[in-house]
């Protein structure tokens, strides 16, 4: 069976520079010339609170 891929709809893919490393939508890398960042417990909160599924900038899945 072939699955499917379905585009993810994040806008940050279909820029030709966007300003974060992941994809807060899917966790791909949308821009490898950002480097992954160190983020704290703190900021992960402040991006889950933004119902991001992954972090922008380390890229770790914040919301299961
Ligand atoms: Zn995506
Ligand atoms: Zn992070």
């Amino acid at each position: 069976m072939i699955m499917q891929r379905k585009r993810c709809p994040n806008f940050n893919h279909g820029r030709s520079n966007p300003p974060v490393r992941f994809c807060p939508l899917c966790g791909e890398v949308v821009n490898e010339a950002i480097l992954i960042r160190e983020c704290s417990d703190e900021e992960h909160a402040i991006s889950r609170r933004k119902r991001n599924t992954y972090c922008l900038h380390c890229g770790e899945r914040l919301i299961q």
